[in-house]
C-alpha cells in the first residue's frame, strides 16, 4: 500500500490544502494498491502562482539553458525506466509491452524537444520587421489515464522548450506513476516554479487552472466531452488551447490488400493498449468481396490474442483500467447485439478464470452499418466494427463519415493507390500498410479530435505567439 499525500509547489513536495482521499485499486484484481490526497482549488492557485513567478526568468534562458535542462529530465527518467514500466503496469493494468513503449514515448518527448530546439528559430526578419517567437507564460497541462507519463513528459518537454512554465494536472487514477516521475523530475534540479503539479479531480483543480486569469494556455489530452467544457470556458480570457480529443479510426483494406498481413496489423490496431487507445483503428472497412475471407482470418487472429495478467510478456490485451471503464464497454457489447450487428467473435461478460480483474473478451462485430452507435462512438476498449463496402469511392467516404479526425489506416498492395487514398482522408495522421510513430511528425485531430498539434516543430509553434517589432 502507498500513500501519496503531497504535491509539488514551487520545487518542493507539500501537503495540500484539499482533504479528499482517493483510492487506487490495480485493475487486474480490483484490490487497492494506494491512496492519494487529492489537492483543491487553493492548491492550484498556489501552483499557478509560482508558475507565473517562476516564467519572469525562465521565459529570458537561452536556447542553450533549455537543452540542458531537458536533457537532465530525460536522463533523470531514463535513470529510472524499469520502475516507470512495473508501476505502470500494476496502477494503470498496460500491459508489458506497453508499458515498455510508453515509458520510450515519455523520454523520447525530451530528446525530440531538444531536437526541434536546436534549429529553431526564435527571432525571424519578416518583411523589413523582426518577428520575435515569444513563450506564453503559464501553461495548463491536463492529462488523462491511458499513458499518463508519456503525454506529461511530451507536453511539459514543449513548455520548457518554448520557455514558459507549467502546472500540470494528471488524471488521479494514475497518482503512483506520477509520484514516481515527480521524484525524478525534482533529482533533474531545474529552477523552482518552472513545473508544478497538482493531484485532484477534473472538476476542481482541472477547472481552476481553466478558469484563471493567470494560465495563457491549456494543453489538453483525454476525451471530446472534457475537450469542449475546456474550450467554453477557455474563451473567457481567452486561452490558447492544444487539444488531442477521441477518435474512431478507420481502417481501409483496398481490394488488392494481403489479408494475411492486414488482418493481424487490423487486430493489433484495434486492440492496441488493450483498446483504450484513441488512435485505435476501431472501424475495419472490408470490400464485400473480400468479407468471408477477413471473417476467417479475424477468428483465427482474435483467438490467438491473449487477455491477462499485464506483467505477462505475452498478454496483448490486459484489463480495463477501472470498473467504471469495464462497465463502459460491457455496455457498448450490449448496445452493439440490440442494433443488430452480428457477433463474430467475444462478446459480454468477463474471459473464464479472469474474473477478479475488469477483463473484457476481444470482441469483434460484423455487418456493422455506419450509422449504429458501436461505429460512430469512441468504446475504449477491444471492440472492433466491421464495415463492408462495395467501392474505393464509398469506402472513403464511409472513413470520413464521422465526427472524428485523428488517424486512419490504409492497407494496399500497391502503395500509389494507398497514397491516393490517404490524401482523400480527413484525420491527422494516416498510417500505410502497418503501424508507424514519427515523434518529429505533427500529431493531433481534424474535426472533434481537437485542436491544434503536438510534437516536432508544429508543436512547439503552438506554445509561441508571435511578435512584431518596427523600428
Ligand atoms: P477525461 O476527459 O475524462 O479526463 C482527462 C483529464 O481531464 C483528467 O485529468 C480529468 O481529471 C480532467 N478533467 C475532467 N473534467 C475536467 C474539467 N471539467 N475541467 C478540467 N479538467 C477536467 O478522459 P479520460 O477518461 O481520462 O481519458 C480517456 C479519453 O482520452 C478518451 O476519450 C480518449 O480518446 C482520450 N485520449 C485522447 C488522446 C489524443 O491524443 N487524442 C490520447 C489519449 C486519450
Amino acid at each position: 500500500m502507498k500513500t501519496i499525500n503531497t504535491i509539488y509547489v514551487n520545487g518542493a513536495f507539500v501537503k495540500p490544502h484539499g482533504t479528499e482521499v482517493f483510492d487506487l485499486i490495480n485493475p487486474a484484481d480490483n484490490q487497492l494498491i494506494g491512496k492519494v490526497t487529492l489537492g483543491n482549488e487553493t492548491d492550484a492557485d498556489a501552483a499557478i502562482a509560482a508558475a507565473k513567478a517562476a516564467f519572469k526568468t525562465f521565459s529570458q534562458t537561452s536556447k542553450e539553458e533549455r537543452i540542458a535542462y531537458l536533457q537532465q529530465l530525460h536522463d533523470a527518467v531514463k535513470s529510472r525506466e524499469a520502475e516507470f514500466i512495473e508501476v505502470m503496469v500494476k496502477e494503470y493494468g498496460g500491459t508489458l509491452h506497453f508499458c515498455t513503449m510508453s515509458v520510450q514515448n515519455a523520454l523520447s518527448g525530451f530528446t525530440s524537444a531538444i531536437e526541434v530546439l536546436k534549429t529553431f528559430e526564435f527571432q525571424k526578419m519578416v518583411g523589413k520587421s523582426k518577428v520575435m517567437l515569444q513563450p506564453l507564460g503559464v501553461v495548463g497541462i491536463i492529462t488523462p489515464w491511458n499513458a499518463s507519463n508519456g503525454f506529461i513528459c511530451s507536453k511539459l518537454a514543449m513548455t520548457i522548450a518554448s520557455g514558459s512554465t507549467a502546472v500540470i494536472k494528471p488524471s488521479e487514477m494514475s497518482a503512483q506513476q506520477t509520484q514516481l516521475l515527480l521524484e525524478c523530475f525534482h533529482e533533474a534540479g531545474l529552477p523552482n516554479g518552472v513545473f508544478n503539479v497538482v493531484n485532484g479531480r477534473g472538476d476542481v483543480v482541472g477547472a481552476t487552472i481553466v478558469n484563471h486569469r493567470d494560465v495563457a494556455k491549456i494543453s489538453f489530452t483525454g476525451s471530446t466531452a472534457v475537450g469542449k467544457f475546456i474550450a467554453r470556458n477557455a474563451v473567457d480570457t481567452m486561452k490558447r488551447v492544444t487539444l488531442e480529443l477521441g477518435g474512431k479510426s478507420p481502417n481501409i483494406l483496398l481490394d488488392d490488400a494481403n489479408m494475411d498481413d492486414a488482418i493481424p496489423m487490423a487486430v493489433s490496431a484495434a486492440y492496441m493498449n488493450s483498446g483504450q487507445a484513441c488512435i485505435a483503428g476501431t472501424r475495419l472497412l472490408v470490400p464485400e468481396s473480400r468479407l468471408e475471407e477477413v471473417k476467417e482470418l479475424l477468428i483465427e487472429t482474435v483467438e490467438q490474442v491473449k487477455v491477462g495478467n499485464p506483467a505477462s510478456t505475452d498478454t496483448v490485451v490486459g484489463p480495463m483500467v477501472s470498473q467504471k471503464q469495464y462497465e463502459r464497454v460491457q455496455k457498448y457489447i450490449e448496445l452493439g447485439l440490440e442494433e443488430g450487428a452480428e457477433l463474430l467473435i467475444g462478446g459480454p461478460g468477463k474471459p473464464e478464470g479472469l474474473e477478479a480483474g475488469n477483463f473484457v473478451k476481444p470482441t469483434v462485430f460484423v455487418n456493422v452499418n455506419n450509422n449504429m452507435r458501436i461505429a460512430r462512438e469512441e468504446i475504449f476498449g477491444p471492440v472492433l466494427s466491421v464495415i463492408t463496402y462495395k467501392t474505393e469511392e464509398e469506402a472513403i467516404e464511409i472513413a470520413n463519415d464521422t465526427d472524428y479526425g485523428l488517424q486512419a489506416y490504409v492497407n494496399s498492395a500497391n502503395v500509389l493507390r494507398a497514397k491516393k487514398v490517404a490524401s482523400q482522408i480527413v484525420a491527422g495522421r494516416v498510417l500505410i500498410n502497418g503501424l508507424y510513430h514519427d515523434p518529429m511528425a505533427p500529431f493531433g485531430g481534424f474535426k472533434q479530435s481537437g485542436i491544434g498539434r503536438e510534437m516536432g516543430v508544429y508543436g512547439l509553434e503552438e506554445y509561441v505567439e508571435p511578435k512584431t517589432i518596427l523600428v
